[in-house]
């Protein structure tokens, strides 16, 4: 039996990787510090034999028992609030974080693929995006925790695969949305539901013209597991092309929730960017990889999840106390 460690596993995409990593037949070690992540995710797993949990973080040392055949590298904060509370365990788990990954990776003989993202391209001059655009990234803006620690994630992973032979995989992720997101991470998705069911205002930032690309999580979850069996080494987009404005995406979430909910406007964050669309050409080549849910139908299934959530979780502020500092 195939033996997969998932880190982040308590997260929104560690956990639906655990869940099609179980479903293919794999054992799973799920491994997360739980800063961000949420037990509640992965609840449904802890009775089976072949899932197993280990509450630790990766910044720190990692060691496992036997042998290990797949590591899939998920343990990040990933939205611009969480990376903005947590700025340097953002920057440690990216990098140190990685580091031990490789390190184990290497010990074990496993594959190890690792989760970057289209921030890599930071706000980007080439559109849409391709997997050869280095990128316009601020190292020293609030997202260059995130951003610098993705692209070190990158370096040290190719390094590792040149220098010491090692079997690994990149994914850059463009936006994702589905089930399981935090209702108060601070992403557009959940923070338009949200507002949309307790009846606030959806507050677009800037004047919602930015653009982004939003993919549905099965979607997703199926191109992690291509470049994963596949034997492909340099970084693939995954990501659904079909680009659409902040402003429009405010009205068709207003639309889809059948509320009268109004839109207002705050200041754009800063370094937020522009536009983002990915190319995917080499995942559609190289894997055989394209979406299939449409933006309409994917945020339904996500509506009927978020409507799902109890009075008290829709009302939930703040999910986490950040206030300890590193
Ligand atoms: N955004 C917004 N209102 C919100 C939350 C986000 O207009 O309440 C915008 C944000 O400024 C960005 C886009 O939606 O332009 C996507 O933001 P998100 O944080 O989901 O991800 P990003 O792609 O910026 O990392």
């Amino acid at each position: 039996m195939k033996r997969t460690l998932i880190t982040g596993a308590a997260g929104f995409l560690g956990s639906h990787l655990c869940d099609r990593f179980i479903a293919e037949g794999h054992h799973v070690i799920g491994m997360d510090n739980l800063i961000t992540g949420d037990l509640k995710n992965i609840a449904h797993l802890f009775p089976l034999e072949r899932f197993e949990f280990h509450h630790h973080d990766v910044s720190n040392f990692v060691h496992l028992e036997g042998k290990l055949d797949y590591i899939l590298h998920f343990a990040s904060p990933a939205s611009p609030i969480d990376y903005l509370k947590i700025p340097i365990e953002t920057l440690k788990v990216g990098s140190l974080g990685t580091l031990n990954l490789l390190g184990l990776a290497k010990e074990k003989g496993s594959r190890i693929l690792v989760a970057s993202t289209s921030e890599v391209y930071g706000d980007p001059l080439v559109h849409p995006q391709n997997e050869d655009y280095y990128g316009n990234v601020s190292p020293i803006g609030p997202r260059g925790v995130y951003d610098e620690a993705k692209r070190f994630m990158e370096s040290i992973t190719m390094a590792y695969h040149r220098h010491h032979g090692l079997d690994t995989r990149i994914v850059r992720i463009f936006n994702t949305y589905g089930s399981r997101m935090r209702l108060n991470d601070g992403r557009v998705v959940p923070a338009f539901m949200g507002q949309a069911l307790r009846g606030e205002d959806l507050t677009v930032f800037g004047d919602g013209s930015q653009t982004r690309s939003f993919t549905y999580i099965d979607d997703q979850i199926e191109g992690i597991y291509r470049l994963l069996m596949s034997d492909y080494v340099e970084p693939i987009n995954i990501g659904n092309p079909d680009e659409t404005t902040i402003l429009e995406f405010a009205e068709e979430i207003i639309q889809l929730t059948g509320t009268n909910q109004k839109i207002i406007f705050k200041e754009l964050p800063q370094d937020d960017p522009l536009q983002r669309q990915p190319d995917i050409t080499r995942a559609k080549e190289i894997l055989n990889w394209e979406p299939r849910v449409h933006r309409r139908d994917g945020l339904q299934k996500v509506f009927e999840y978020f409507k799902s959530l109890s009075p008290e979780e829709l009302q939930k502020k703040e999910h986490r106390d950040f206030s300890s500092k590193q």
